[in-house]
């Protein structure tokens, strides 16, 4: 059966649902799904604070302050952060607080210490833009009960500091899904039998790196499973192996060659089987199925292949088993630099490099878009997305790109 893209995501992750939540301390937490909504049990800041160093005042006493009209008042007390004020704030005086330190109740306005002659018991003031400034209200980041951080986030830096900010550690997360990757082929071995590949008898199982390495970059903890051969009995041995992981992803014999059993041997060990041909390229036949309640994912053996089918079907499940609210990569509009002309009305993944320029967005192809030119994929930083209705497309005219991870984003000049 052929489906869309679309209806075989769609298929494939109907029945996913997040993992369980466990504890982890805060520290270990980066990268991480938030599992529960977490909710400020405090006010944050705790108190009304000055933002600058300086001198807490009443505006209305210094309003007019001027070089040529400069205000002089007592200064009550010096607070620093840390400390408590002792004094009230009465008209026409000045408390000297320290960015950070709380301020007494009245306070409206901070002079900051430079529009100032610094003094410790009286203080000159010769400028009044700070009138009626440089007071943070307590409360201003955080209300008791507000959101501090919602579940679904994948915790970065500020979240982090967040959930520190308001008491939550350990903090829960969902687990992490244990994801065994199994590669198929008699003619693959591994990198520490590279003798039978410089003999030319072998080639490396790359998928076996690719798509650990991508299950691993997705959040996923990986149970490699390594190399089977193509012999079904051997090959139902080694998937189950697989009992106990959240989801099975292996590569190869999905197709209609002679010895593709990887149907067959997912069929005889339980699995009810969708086997689609998207309509995609690159991405031949795509395995789906259920064995018992793990998902097992059939991608297709060709490197290329195998990464892109990866990215928009396997991504998006780890994602959704890791709990995360955003699965999808989001699409960027980019214009092409050159002419692109397709042989077939199929949705294209090509391999391409965007790069930032000041009228923006720009993709260049890495050039020959066979599936099993890996090295296309690894100088791509995005996959440039041609639909099925636009098999020729100019250079200058738009289309959408899925950015392969952060480093699509650096620069190696400092823009801003
Ligand atoms: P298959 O999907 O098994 O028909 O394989 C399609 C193509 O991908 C063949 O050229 C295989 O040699 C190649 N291939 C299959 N598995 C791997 C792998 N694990 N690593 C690298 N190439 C592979
Ligand atoms: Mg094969």
């Amino acid at each position: 059966m052929a489906v869309s893209v679309k209806e075989a995501s769609d298929q494939i992750l109907a029945g996913v649902r997040a993992l369980e939540a466990e504890h982890v301390p805060l520290r270990e937490a980066l990268g991480r799904v938030l599992a529960e909504d977490v909710r400020s049990p405090i006010e944050h800041p705790p108190w009304d604070n000055s933002s600058m160093d300086g001198y807490a005042v009443r505006a209305a006493d210094v309003a007019h302050a001027s070089d040529s009209a400069p205000v002089t008042l007592p200064v009550l007390e010096t607070v620093a952060a840390g400390q408590r004020p002792t004094r009230a704030l009465g008209p026409n005086t000045a408390i000297r607080v320290m960015t950070g330190a709380p301020v007494p109740d009245g306070t409206d306005t901070v002079i900051r210490v430079e529009d100032t002659d610094g003094g410790e018991h009286r203080v000159t003031i010769r400028d009044a833009r700070d009138a009626g400034r440089n007071v943070r209200p307590r409360g201003e980041d955080l209300q008791v009960g507000s959101l501090a951080v919602a579940r679904g986030t994948v915790l970065g830096a500020a979240h982090i500091g967040v959930l520190a900010s308001v008491g939550c550690a350990p903090v829960a997360v969902h687990r992490r899904p244990r994801v065994a990757v199994l590669a198929s082929g008699d003619e693959l071995v591994d990198v520490d039998q590279f003798d039978l590949v410089r003999s030319g008898d072998r080639i490396v199982s790359s998928n076996s790196y690719t798509l650990t390495a991508a299950a691993r970059a997705a959040g996923a903890d990986v149970v490699e499973l390594g190399i089977v051969a193509d012999d079904p009995a051997e090959y139902a041995r080694r998937v189950q192996q697989a009992s106990g992981c959240d989801l099975l992803i292996t590569s190869g014999g999905v197709s209609v060659g002679a010895f593709d059993f990887t149907k067959d041997v997912l069929r005889s060990l339980g699995a009810e089987l969708q086997l689609w041909r998207v309509r995609m390229r690159p991405g031949a036949p795509i395995g789906f199925g259920m064995l018992g309640d793990m998902p097992w994912l059939g991608l297709p053996g060709n490197p290329v292949s195998a990464m892109v089918t990866f990215e928009l079907f396997a991504r998006p499940l780890i994602r959704k088993q890791l709990g995360a609210a955003n699965i999808f990569r989001g699409a960027l509009d980019v214009r092409v630099r050159e002419d692109i002309t397709l042989g077939a009305p199929l949705t294209h993944f090509m391999r391409g490099v965007v790069e930032w320029e000041r009228d923006g967005a720009w993709a260049r192809l890495t050039g020959p878009q066979g599936s099993g030119l890996l090295t296309s994929m690894a100088r791509a930083n995005a996959l440039v997305v041609v639909p099925p209705d636009r098999m020729v497309v100019k250079a200058g005219e738009t289309l959408s790109a899925l950015l392969l991870g952060d480093e699509g984003l650096m620069s190696s000049s400092f823009d801003v």
